[in-house]
């Protein structure tokens, strides 16, 4: 990834592997906070946090969670290809 970089104790890959735990509250207290100092000082994955936030968000809310819808696969493959 051209834009990996070391921030707060961790790279921007590291951050995005543990992207989905962070925002499910699994991660320890000190992972979680090695994430936030990253997230406050690395604009790249602050942008794909808040885009990945949101799409969980809407995968989240969804009514019927077996079927997703072809907007919600779409954008769910556009996040997962993101920044290859
Ligand atoms: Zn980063």
């Amino acid at each position: 990834m051209a834009n990996d970089q070391e921030l707060g104790g961790l790279w921007c890959h590291e951050i995005l592997q543990g992207l989905s735990d962070y925002l499910a509250g699994d991660l320890p207290k000190t992972q979680a906070a090695q994430v936030d100092l990253h997230l406050t000082q690395c604009p790249h994955c602050t942008q794909f946090g808040a885009d990945f936030s949101k799409l969980l968000k809407q995968v989240q809310s969804l009514s019927k969670p077996p079927s997703l819808s072809p907007e919600g696969q779409a954008a769910l493959w556009q996040v997962l290809t993101h920044g290859d």
